[in-house]
């Protein structure tokens, strides 16, 4: 078994005793196997648990360009401030901050359970996407290697696949998913929004850095295929303006992406709190401006500040040849998310859970 020359078994007794954690409810969720911790991870508590399915339909799938996900982690220790997938977790019953960071939970039988899926007569072999909701390179991957049995199940089978990811362990299976690449349809994108080093850091305290995922499209290319980036969220006033985004798309053109989508931040209810935790502590000159762009109970920016970011950004994405005419379909994504989060609502906090999108 994994992680087991380093790791706490816990029984009911410990699990009640580590503080705050829930586990009490965790441990009582079908198909929770233990929960452990390593050293290797300060500070993250990982629940194996067996899922009964890894494939997930999206909600809504018309409006989307694939119909099925799969997320092999839930929690994301990449632990982005603004990550709208933080109220997975409400479900879990932990909380959409710390717990969200810390606490993951890891279908450690995604890939067989895929694999029986993937052989069913009904199954028609549609486009199914990786890193919609939590991102399958986070640092347990590391440890946990599921996307190679992930990604032989789908190539077995030839099905088309697409992964979303800001992690740099995308390298370690560049190779196996070249191979594929020659038989079936397989999209590779990289989430990069921030060039100031500092910013990002404190933004996406998990994540690789913004050089490191541009070394990762370099290598995605040199591999033979043709990265996309998401260049979201763009932060209101700490990313937005000509000179942040000129020198950002630069050096996505000149890793060799091949097209970019961008986005403004987008502040879900669960979101919000900590998300203004974060900028009243590290940019509290800006907390009026965003209370201005993000009232109350909204979410999106305004529209107002949403045609002036497209006037800025549209000329400097076609100025650099990363323009495919796919910006607005970012728009439909985000109609989507919110499909997704109402499915989300009305599953039971086990597994599968509802998609959502970075
Ligand atoms: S935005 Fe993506 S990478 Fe960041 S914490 Fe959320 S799921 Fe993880």
């Amino acid at each position: 078994m994994r992680w087991s020359d380093q790791s706490v078994t816990a029984t009911r007794e410990k699990q009640s005793a580590l503080p705050g954690l829930g586990l009490a409810e965790m441990a009582a969720m079908p198909g929770h196997l233990r929960t452990v911790r390593s050293p290797d991870f300060k500070g993250m508590v990982f629940h194996e648990v067996l899922a009964k399915s890894a494939l997930n339909k999206v909600p809504g799938a018309s409006s989307m360009p694939f119909s099925w996900t799969i997320n092999p982690y839930r929690g994301c220790s990449h632990a982005c401030v603004y990550c709208f997938a933080r109220g997975s977790h409400r479900y879990l019953d932990l909380d959409t901050g710390k717990d969200f960071d810390s606490q993951i939970v890891v279908k450690v039988n995604v890939a067989e359970v895929l694999s029986r899926e993937l052989m069913k007569p009904s199954w028609q072999g549609e486009y199914v996407a990786l890193g919609t909701n939590t991102d399958p390179y986070q640092r347990a991957e590391g440890r946990y290697a599921l996307m190679p049995g992930i990604i032989e199940a789908l190539g077995r089978t030839r099905t088309p696949l697409s992964i979303l990811t800001k992690g740099t362990l995308l390298r370690r299976d560049l190779a196996q998913l070249a191979e594929m690449h020659q038989r079936v349809d397989v999209s590779l994108a990289m989430s990069i929004a921030i060039a100031d080093h500092d910013l990002q850091q404190s933004v996406e305290p998990g994540t690789p850095s913004t050089r490191a995922r541009l070394n990762t499209i370099a290598a995605a290319r040199e591999a033979g295929f043709a990265p996309q980036v998401f260049l979201m969220p763009v932060l209101p006033h700490l990313t937005d303006s000509v000179s942040q985004l000129t020198r950002l798309l630069y050096e996505i053109r000149e890793a060799g992406a091949s097209s970019v989508m961008y986005g403004p931040l987008h502040l879900r209810s669960h979101v919000k709190p900590w998300f203004f935790e974060w900028l009243g502590r590290e940019h509290p000159d800006l907390v009026p401006a965003y209370r201005a762009l993000y009232p109350g109970a909204s979410t999106r920016a305004p529209q107002q500040y949403r045609m002036e970011l497209a006037a800025r950004i549209r000329p400097i994405i076609r100025r650099f040849g990363l323009e495919r005419g796919r910006e607005e379909r970012v728009f439909s994504v985000e109609a989507a998310r919110e499909a997704s989060a109402l499915a989300a609502a009305s599953q039971a906090p086990g597994l599968p859970e509802a998609p959502t999108l970075f």
